[in-house]
């Protein structure tokens, strides 16, 4: 094939500018991606060759090597894994395949710090070359081609590349950057192994660099490259030496790994810039072994909303890396751990269809769930700083300290989606009930757990109170509440879409059942005492007559209309049957487009209200119905199903 230009896909020149224009201030990490394209290239080689072992060639030893010329002002990354064809190579190094790119880049907000942070989350990867190269060459051959099959794919980071046929006697792939004139620092010894020591020490391949040494072999000065003596002193030995610690993180104790590079091991596998909250890491043993090392980030993707995103697990088995997102380790409400699982068990070609019917990935799932919720319950415990018994407040651990405030943390970014494993995962039910947090009438933050409410409450009460609504404020002035504040009956404020569906899976926590104040007979039981419940008797009794009449002119909108004693100040609420939707659930239904049962709420009035009183005897009698119908439904977020009439009348009565 001779030379050829191609465009590059739209989105791929977008991103290209975007690399060069907001990420010098995190320049280095160019080196992590490179390494990690060449590192990622060996495992599929390493992968394919299990079953085809005459692709490792004469070459068995897979291995990355960094080289720079001063003179020539290149960087070369040379892999001997895969390699590429030439439709390869036109296919990934110009267009991305990733699907959420274009979501990702209708996210950036041209800010550069907050754009670069956004772009370290979502990868770069190949294309962050051109942050310290104003042109890359790629020479490759795929492994199991013939030499004459290499080839040349050539690039300014531009509008286009070319890509051309060579002849290449070595299998796999090196990317030669041809630096930028302010770049040229990185064609050093002390800085490549300096990053690669920040990165990608814990690559399980070796990454290798030539030996340099002083023609006079003098002692150096590793800080500074001349060491104050005669320029041209160093030279190229021809001996290639390892840079890096090519031990995979995970296999090593414990003991001998340290917070930091735990922590730059995740940015490595998340890609994300920022520190991870917390971690576990552990040898498992028993009837099936494995080594797990789970992080569970400090902020949320973008895309966690994503019940299609990939789990954050990498699969390997024995060391040998096996796949990437392998969702069958985590259940799908915990999609948001990312790490590693190293089986020792599992075949090495084990397929995806395989993982979702082998006994062992059942074993490690349970075993990884488990950790992740001892994880979760230690932040948990550790939040706040216990209360001091005896004036003695500074009790605490460094480890506990570093602790506090952490859950709180984590449940805000995170803790909507633990919910849905109220309804995934009956067997950790009850643990997951101890790990939510809600806001309530009497605090704003999410911070109540149930068994704080429980410890709160009243004598004679025998039930959990909760309210949901779409936002904290609707369902804080929802007028379902008003005789619980009255009362000094807290109730739980539940805002979170999937706190709904969620809530069908719990019927109780630890003996007390739930009860939404939107649903239902209202029933204080114990806590009105006989002279409120004789007086409501005696409301009900009298408002008799106006009932039937309400019941007759809203006949098409309400199920039933009753008098309550929930209400102190609005005159009226709506309420849905017992084992009734919510009216908020069917809307948000509806407005996912799916299909939901038309709910027709019951209507409450307050009689003891101004605008009820009103009620009997009125000319406008019929209007005044649809007002309080329809205000008791934009109370609680709906709307009128004819909002002109609505308005309608409600001018008719101001005039
Ligand atoms: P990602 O690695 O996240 O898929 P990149 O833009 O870094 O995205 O790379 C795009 C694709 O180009 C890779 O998925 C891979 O198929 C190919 N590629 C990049 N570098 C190499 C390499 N060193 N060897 C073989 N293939 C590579």
């Amino acid at each position: 094939m001779s030379k050829q230009t191609h465009a590059f896909q739209a989105e791929v020149a977008q991103l290209l500018h975007l690399v060069t224009h907001s990420l010098y201030s995190n320049q280095e990490i160019f080196l992590r991606e490179l390494i990690s394209n060449a590192s990622d290239a060996c495992d599929k080689l390493r992968f394919e060759a299990l079953n085809h072992n005459a692709l490792y060639e004469d070459a068995p030893d897979l291995q990355v090597r960094l080289s720079f010329d001063k003179n020539a002002k290149t960087l070369t990354i040379t892999d001997n894994g895969i390699g590429m064809t030439a439709q390869e190579a036109i296919d990934h190094l110009g267009t991305i395949a990733k699907s959420g790119t274009k979501d990702f880049m209708s996210r950036l907000s041209g800010d550069q710090k907050q754009d670069a942070q956004l772009i370290g989350q979502f990868g770069v990867g190949f294309y962050s070359g051109f942050i310290v190269a104003d042109k890359i060459t790629v020479e490759t051959r795929r492994a199991g081609a013939k030499p004459e099959e290499g080839v040349r794919w050539i690039s300014a980071g531009t509008g286009d590349f070319e890509v051309e046929t060579i002849t290449r006697a070595e299998r796999g792939t090196s990317v030669i950057l041809h630096l930028r004139e302010e770049a040229l620092e990185y064609a050093n010894t002390w800085k490549l192994k300096e990053i690669v020591g920040k990165y990608s020490d814990h690559i399980s391949l070796p990454i290798l660099m030539e030996k340099e040494e002083w023609k006079d072999g003098e002692l150096i000065d590793p800080h500074d490259e001349n060491g104050g003596r005669q320029p041209g002193g160093m030279v190229k030995t021809g001996e290639w030496e390892t840079i890096n610690k090519a031990s995979a993180l995970w296999t090593r104790p414990k003991k001998d790994i340290s917070d930091e590079q735990y922590a730059d091991f995740y940015k490595q596998i998340s890609r994300d810039f920022e520190a991870p909250l917390t971690w576990t890491h552990n040898r498992v043993e028993g009837s099936t072994e494995y080594t797990q090392l789970l992080y569970i980030p400090g902020k949320a993707p973008h895309d966690l909303w994503n019940r299609d995103k990939k789990a954050g697990i990498k699969l390997y088995v024995k060391r040998v890396f096996i796949m990437d997102d392998a969702e069958a380790l985590m259940p799908s409400y915990l999609r948001f751990v990312k790490g590693v699982v190293d089986s020792a068990d599992l075949p090495l070609n084990v397929s995806r269809e395989l993982l979702q019917e082998s006994r062992d990935v059942k074993a490690i799932r349970e075993g990884c769930t488990k950790r992740v919720l001892s994880m979760l319950e230690d932040l948990a415990k550790h939040d706040k700083a216990p209360e001091s018994t005896d004036g003695v407040t500074d009790v605490l651990s460094e480890e506990d300290k570093a602790k506090l405030g952490q859950y709180a943390k984590f449940y805000a970014e995170f803790g909507a989606v633990l919910k849905e494993g109220l309804g995934e995962d009956f067997a950790n039910r009850e643990r997951l009930l101890k790990l939510l947090r809600f806001a309530s009438t009497t605090s704003d933050t999410l911070s109540v757990s149930f068994a704080d409410y429980k410890a709160r409450m009243k004598d004679g009460q025998d039930a959990i109170y909760y309210i949901t609504a779409d936002t904290l404020a609707a369902a804080k002035n929802s007028p379902q509440l008003e005789v619980f504040k009255k009362k000094g009956i807290e109730v739980l404020l539940m805002t979170d879409r999937v706190d709904e569906w969620a809530l069908n899976f719990v019927h109780e926590f630890d003996g007390t059942p739930l009860q939404s104040v939107a649903k239902g007979a209202f029933d204080l039981g114990k806590l009105q005492d006989e002279e409120e419940k004789k007086a409501a008797e005696t409301a009900a009794e009298t408002f008799k007559p106006v009932l039937a009449k309400l019941k007759e002119a809203l006949k098409d909108k309400a199920e039933d209309v009753r008098v309550t004693s929930r209400l102190v100040d609005s005159p009226a609420c709506l309420v849905v049957t017992d084992d009734g939707m919510s009216m908020q659930l069917a809307r948000m239904l509806k407005q996912a487009g799916q299909k939901a049962p038309d709910v027709k709420p019951v209507l409450e009035v307050n009689p003891e209200h101004a605008l009820v009183k009103k009620l009997d005897g009125s000319v406008h009698f019929h209007d005044l119905a649809h007002i309080l119908f329809d205000q008791a439904l934009l109370a609680e977020g709906g709307l009128p199903e004819d909002p002109a009439a609505y308005v309608k009348r409600v001018n008719a009565l101001l005039s």
